[in-house]
């Protein structure tokens, strides 16, 4: 017998649940793109950018295209052929980063904190090294979305600034913008990278850059940039067209439209900032209790270095594989891969999961979740604690 009949729920970093209304929004005949409420759509839209990501002066390029897109468009408008960026890799996605870059002709010196969060001391002595100011820039990921650590960006910014370097500061917040606190102007960020579906809530196929003066004066004469992913078009454009090098993704537009006025206006930043945390701090508490006298651990020791949009955990002896199908055929659920912490190839990768809480996401859900990991727990005969969907419980008590 099976008990997935009713909503599936895609619990995984992306893409993340979509709302109706989001939904809804999208759902109409094509607009027009010459003038009327699309085009009017434009500045607010551009606001509301510039809010989610903390900022009230950076430029904003958005781009029609998946967090892949904008990491090439980072890398086109920074660098030119042999130039050098610093960067740092706690996961899978740093790695991929880095090697986007490598493959464009940058020359990537790179720091792998082996699954580990960012040790800034490191960062600072690459910097040091480096006499003759040739790095230009520091990539980081903020969340990694693979291992699921949360890096201190400000303590990067420290890093370079101790350093007395001039690079720029480069941050991957993907999986974590509009879930986990992120300040582009306090937090001295000079170039930032996102994507529409993750916390955002809206499918794949927007990806935004966020730039300060800095970064805009740092990729004047670039030579791997080309016009179309020239974010200097993109960002100081006066005609509708130009935002994206052509006709509009318009539908997109209507939608992340709708997910920024429930994220900022209706639910409010801040406040989703703290559901993301309730719902980890739940997740968190329940494998607490799964991992005594048992081969289950979360991938991030440290608490405060775990994202709070996503958490990932190890369940050894094939479990996580194991429970991962057991969740999707008969319980309607299904969660993340293992990505980066195992090779496919080997059985290890069969001992990791992940499970996010991360965009339009509630405590029934959340909680709904873990209770059906622990029926497959027992209905598999996955060895783990008792108590965790109390502690899960205790965890959403003591958040509200
Ligand atoms: C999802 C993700 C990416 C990749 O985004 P795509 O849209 O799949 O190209 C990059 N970095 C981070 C941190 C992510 O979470």
């Amino acid at each position: 017998m099976s008990l997935a009949f009713g909503r599936h729920y895609l619990a995984i970093p992306g893409p993340s649940v979509i709302p109706d209304r989001v939904l809804g929004a999208m759902h109409r005949a094509a607009p027009n793109i010459y003038q009327g409420e699309l085009v009017e759509m434009m500045p607010g839209l551009l606001r509301d950018l510039r809010r989610v990501a903390g900022t009230e002066k950076a430029n904003v390029a958005i781009y029609i295209a998946n967090g892949h897109g904008a990491w090439e468009a980072a890398n086109a408008n920074l660098f030119s052929r042999g130039n050098k960026v610093l960067s740092a890799v706690t996961g899978h996605f740093g790695n991929t980063w880095a090697l986007s870059a490598r493959n464009m002709g940058i020359d990537v010196e790179t720091i792998d904190f082996d699954k580990s969060p960012v040790d800034p001391a490191r960062i600072e002595e690459a910097l040091r090294a480096d006499r003759a100011h040739r790095i230009k820039a520091v990539f980081v990921t903020h969340t990694d979305t693979a291992t699921t650590i949360r890096n201190d960006i400000e303590a990067v910014r420290k890093a370079i600034d101790d350093a007395g370097h001039p690079a720029l500061l480069a941050v991957d917040a993907i999986a974590s913008l509009g879930c986990d606190p992120l300040h582009f102007d306090t937090w001295g960020i000079d170039v930032l990278i996102s994507a529409s579906q993750k916390g955002l809530m809206t499918p794949p196929g927007l990806s935004f850059i966020w730039f300060s003066d800095k970064a805009l004066a740092a990729s004047e004469g670039s030579e791997l940039v080309t016009p179309y992913w020239d974010w200097k078009l993109r960002s100081q454009s006066t005609e509708f067209y130009r935002y994206f090098g052509g006709t509009a993704p318009t539908h997109h537009l209507y939608g992340l439209r709708e997910a920024l006025t429930m994220l900022l206006d209706e639910e409010g930043l801040e406040a989703a900032w703290k559901r993301h945390a309730a719902l980890a701090s739940s997740v968190w508490a329940a494998f607490k209790a799964w991992s005594r006298d048992s081969d289950i651990a979360l991938n991030v020791a440290d608490k405060t270095r775990r994202s709070h949009s996503v958490t990932g955990a190890r369940i050894g002896n094939g479990g996580a594989m194991r429970l991962r199908e057991w969740l999707e055929k008969n319980a309607g659920v299904t969660l993340g891969i293992g990505l980066g912490m195992a090779p496919p190839t080997e059985p290890a990768y069969g001992d990791y999961l992940r499970v996010a809480h991360m965009g339009y996401v509630n405590a029934h859900m959340t909680l709904g979740v873990l209770s059906a990991m622990e029926a497959g727990m027992r209905s598999l005969g996955v060895p783990h604690g008792t108590g965790a969907l109390d502690a899960a419980a205790q965890a959403i008590a003591e958040a509200i």
